[in-house]
């Protein structure tokens, strides 16, 4: 088994000529919460979006597990044990919690699926909601139920982009401890965040972005205290 689940390597990326990515390259341990964070704008769901096969960086690699997948299909990547959730929620609305779950099984026959999804929503403390249609849910528990339909793939690593984003401290703590438990299980945990405080608490390693390039890695204590990173945010 690889130690490193994830690795990019000097990834760049374009749009119509302006640079989102600049040769940027990180690691990401197996089992480990690793975050990325950075401004608005410095390329956060560009180097997501990359790694999960819906954008093409225009120069450099991605590898999981052992294996390339720089040109890989967003179907592959997936079926590979890569899941995400997007910044902005894509649950249908026109579904239940638990339909919205059973719809994005991939494998297992419906009874197993539904099986699966209840163990989830249990598992979240979400149970009570498993009929509520996708449009009832608060903003709160659509982060829940997102991060719900990601484990339905069961991966081995999953990809949060801004799970944390307007939600309340107390929700924040909440899921925070739901992901530690998925490390436990040797989930790997790779989140962005626009806002520090929870990044630079709970993480095991923190990759730090502006403008498109990596200005700092290290363990929480190390990132806080690095004149770059407080340069970029104050
Ligand atoms: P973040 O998630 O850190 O806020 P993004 O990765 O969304 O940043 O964006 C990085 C930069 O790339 C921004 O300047 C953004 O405007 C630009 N960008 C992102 N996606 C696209 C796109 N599809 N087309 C053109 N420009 C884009
Ligand atoms: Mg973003």
């Amino acid at each position: 088994m690889n130690a490193t689940i994830l690795a990019v390597d000097q990834v760049s990326k374009r749009f119509a000529g302006r640079v989102a990515l600049d040769s940027v390259s990180i690691e990401v341990a197996r089992g480990s919460m690793t975050g990325v964070i950075g401004p608005n704008g410095s390329g956060k769901s560009t180097l997501f979006n990359i790694i999960a096969g819906t954008l093409r960086p225009d120069e450099g690699s991605v590898t999981v597990d052992g294996r390339e997948i720089t040109r890989a299909s967003a179907a592959e990547i997936c079926g590979l044990g890569v899941a995400r959730t997007f910044q902005i929620s894509r649950l249908f609305s026109e579904m239940t919690v638990l339909e919205n779950l059973v719809a994005v099984a991939r494998g297992l026959d419906d009874r197993a699926a539904i099986a699966l999804a209840l163990e989830l929503l249990e598992f979240l403390e979400i149970g009570n909601i498993a009929k509520k249609w996708g449009s009832e849910l608060s903003y709160g528990q659509r982060k829940l139920v997102e991060i719900a339909r990601a484990l339905m793939l069961q991966p081995k690593i999953m990809l949060l982009d801004e799970p944390f984003a307007g939600i309340n401290p107390r929700l924040q703590n909440r899921i925070v401890e739901h992901l530690k438990t998925l490390c436990a299980k040797g989930i790997t945990v790779f989140f962005i965040d626009h806002e520090m405080r929870i990044v630079l608490t709970e993480c095991d390693l923190v990759y730090v972005l502006a403008e498109g390039r990596l200005i700092a890695r290290g363990d929480p204590h190390t990132v806080r205290n690095d004149s770059k990173v407080l340069e970029a945010y104050f």
